[in-house]
């Protein structure tokens, strides 16, 4: 929780500027800078900001992680096609609501050996804007999916769109997920592949 030690610094820093009479345009420069970090903290996962996340593992040899998110979707079995042809294990990061239209498919990545991470039951557009009871709550409903279509639990858990702040960082806690990170090797990936399966970009 870099947060709360950030929250300290600008504490320290406004004292400071009220010790040597810092005129309002310091005040106003520093809370701006202030606002920007935490901005930036809660789009970019991989500071680990407000949540510490999982970014990277020390291997031997030279390897990557795979991931897909937003999932099962009709295009799901083509991935798991080519991961079978290649013989490629990855980590598909599921939405509850998607589990419910497509159990197959669900059943199928498991099935195949794939790892399985929590990506909340409704993807919602308002993430960043859920209490810590709502934002819970739609982390246990996917894993309620996950328990009853595939007999499944996972400590795994991406946030959509990749925001975290102080109340998806209490969320996580509460349901004691791990969170992970990867979004730059996910949306590389995730572009060119799916640009290769549908001839267009994805949502999000
Ligand atoms: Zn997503």
């Amino acid at each position: 929780m870099k947060h709360y030690y950030f929250i300290l610094f600008y504490l320290f820093c406004n004292v400071f500027i009220y010790t040597f009479h810092g005129t309002i345009w310091v005040y106003l420069f520093c809370f701006l800078m202030f606002s920007a970090v935490v901005i930036w903290g809660s789009f970019d996962i991989g500071l680990g900001y407000f949540v510490h996340s999982l970014t990277h593992k020390m291997t031997k040899i030279k390897e990557a992680a795979l991931t897909f998110d937003d999932g099962p979707t009709e295009f799901t079995p083509k991935f798991l096609d080519l991961l079978k042809e290649n013989n490629i294990k990855a980590t598909f990061f599921c939405i509850g609501k998607q589990i419910e239209k497509y159990p197959e498919t669900f059943q199928r990545i498991i099935d195949e050996g794939h790892a399985v991470g929590n990506h909340t039951y409704s993807h919602s557009n308002q993430t960043g804007f859920l209490s810590t009871s709502k934002m819970a709550e739609e982390i246990k409903k996917c894993d309620e999916v996950m328990l009853q279509t595939g007999n499944l639990k996972t400590r795994l858990y991406r946030p959509p769109f990749g925001v975290t702040n102080p109340n998806i960082a209490k969320a996580i806690k509460l349901t004691g997920k791990k969170a992970s990170a990867g979004m730059s090797v996910r949306w590389t990936l995730l572009l060119k592949m799916r640009t290769k399966f549908t001839g267009k970009l994805p949502k999000g």
